[in-house]
């Protein structure tokens, strides 16, 4: 049996030396603090706390004065719930759904940062990121302006397809985002993008992109010959003046 020294009586310590304990030797905590504070309302457990507390022979314990979180909701600072998870079903979840990693997209400035992310990896030319902010069904339309183009890419598979075809038709392009807002659970765009053909020529021109939302990826993408007619289509009626979209 060997004396082990653990440093600290925090949850770790204590659980570190009732685990050398219950392997046969003797620990010994020592603690910096005179005594313990309580705060707060209460301690959630998750259930691999619960399961590390009955390996330490705690299980029995911990039941007996503790009752189980039935669900736990997330919620924004508006109130309404971006998550929930539990044994009970909530928000049309089943039971023991767990909590989805890009939950962050329900609130609204996420959806127009993803945007952005988007012409980001267009401009660093990054496909596997690109198709990583791309629903599986996603649909790119584009304008009509370049016969080159098929009207719309399906899935995966098409949002490849438009990524080759662009870079096969110009020999570089970037864009530049002019504007960039949300209107109701879309994301409006205002992009200047300057590409230069096989030829040499550069061109430049405005469009507008209207992008909408599925499962917090990008589930549709559609191309305008201007910020107002994409403006339109996204409900403001009217549309701003291309004079305004540029201020
Ligand atoms: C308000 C609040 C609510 C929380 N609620 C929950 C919850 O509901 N569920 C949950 O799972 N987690 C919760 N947590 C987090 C949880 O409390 C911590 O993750 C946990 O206590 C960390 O344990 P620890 O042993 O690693 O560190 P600590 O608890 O910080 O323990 C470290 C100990 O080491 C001592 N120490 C440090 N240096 C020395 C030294 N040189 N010599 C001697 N002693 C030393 C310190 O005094 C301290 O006592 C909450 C935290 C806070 C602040």
């Amino acid at each position: 049996m060997a004396r082990i020294v653990v440093v600290g009586a925090g949850i770790g310590g204590l659980c570190a030396a009732r685990a050398v304990a219950l392997a046969g030797h003797e620990p010994v905590v020592l603690e910096r603090s005179a005594g313990g504070t309580a705060i707060g309302a209460g301690l959630l457990l998750w259930p691999n706390a619960v399961h590390a507390l009955g390996a330490l022979g705690h299980g029995g314990a911990v039941r007996e004065i503790g009752a189980p979180a039935r669900r736990a909701l997330f919620r924004d600072l508006g109130g309404s719930t971006l998550s929930c998870c539990g044994a009970t079903p909530c928000d049309g979840r089943r039971p023991g759904d767990r909590i989805e990693p890009r939950i962050w997209l329900r609130l609204p400035e996420a959806k127009v940062e993803l945007v952005k992310n988007v012409y980001r990896t267009v401009n660093d030319g990054d496909l596997p990121a690109f198709l990583a902010l791309m629903h599986p069904d996603v649909e790119l339309t584009t304008s009509g302006a370049y016969p080159d183009f098929d009207a719309t890419y399906r899935g995966h598979l098409g949002a490849v397809e438009y990524w080759e075809a662009a870079r096969e038709l110009w020999e570089a392009f970037s864009i530049e985002i002019g504007r960039c807002e949300l209107v109701g659970d879309q994301v409006l765009v205002l992009v200047r993008q300057q590409v230069e053909g096989r030829d040499g020529i550069v061109v430049e021109h405005d469009w507008g992109h209207l992008f909408w939302f599925e499962d917090d990826l990008i589930r549709g993408v559609r191309a305008y010959m201007s910020w107002t007619e994409a403006a339109q289509a996204a409900g403001l009626r009217g549309g701003p003046s291309e004079a305004e979209a540029h201020r």
